[in-house]
């Protein structure tokens, strides 16, 4: 299973840091709640940021317990989509907040993220994503803000559920992170009905 880890840097810094400085250890199973994992090595995944790719480590960990192993994935990440949530968000923000056009908005990916090269169908397809979780999206928001309007068509409603989202966190990163924690998986994977 993945955890998101808050690691408040960039894949930058991520990539050469030592990552026991960089992260508390697991001390209990996520999943079991019982046992006390060890660490178990690491993979490596690529985190493009739009100005380099990244290929960092990603911390392990194994539960003897219950079997399970733990990959602690950095916040920035998004689970199972190369690009950082930055990259992704922006994105969305265009297309919706701005209701710029797909091929517009692929133009100014580019413009301001270098290594950015999206045709218009790749901006389709994560806009298009965005909009099939929106409604879900919305159950976890208004876990955390019970009063907050976002009824409407589902392209105003993505428009609200984002605005509402820059306005109510931080950063992108941790509301990915908190619908990671609530849904066990990411705000673009793809539904499951
Ligand atoms: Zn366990």
């Amino acid at each position: 299973m993945q955890i998101i880890i808050d690691v408040l840097c960039s894949p930058a810094k991520y990539a050469v840091s030592n990552l026991d400085e960089l992260m508390s250890p697991l001390s209990r199973c996520p999943r079991c709640r019982k046992g006390k994992p060890h660490k178990h090595g690491f993979y490596r995944r690529f985190c493009i940021d739009g100005f380099r790719i990244f290929h960092i480590p990603v911390r392990r960990y194994y539960c003897s317990a219950c079997g399970v192993t733990v990959s602690l994935l950095p916040s920035f990440c998004v689970p199972r989509f190369q690009y950082h949530v930055d990259v992704l968000w922006q994105c969305l923000s265009w297309r919706f907040n701005e209701e710029t056009s797909l091929t517009a908005v692929g133009q100014r990916l580019q413009e301001r993220y270098p290594i950015i090269v999206w045709m218009p169908q790749q901006v389709r397809f994560y806009s298009q994503r965005f909009l099939e979780n929106v409604s879900r999206i919305a159950v976890v928001l208004r876990k955390e803000y019970p009063h907050i309007d976002l009824a409407d068509s589902v392209k105003k409603r993505a428009k609200k559920v984002l605005t509402a989202i820059e306005q109510g966190f931080p950063n992108p990163q941790s509301f990915a992170q908190l619908y990671f924690d609530e849904c066990q998986c990411a705000f673009l994977a793809q539904p499951r009905f």
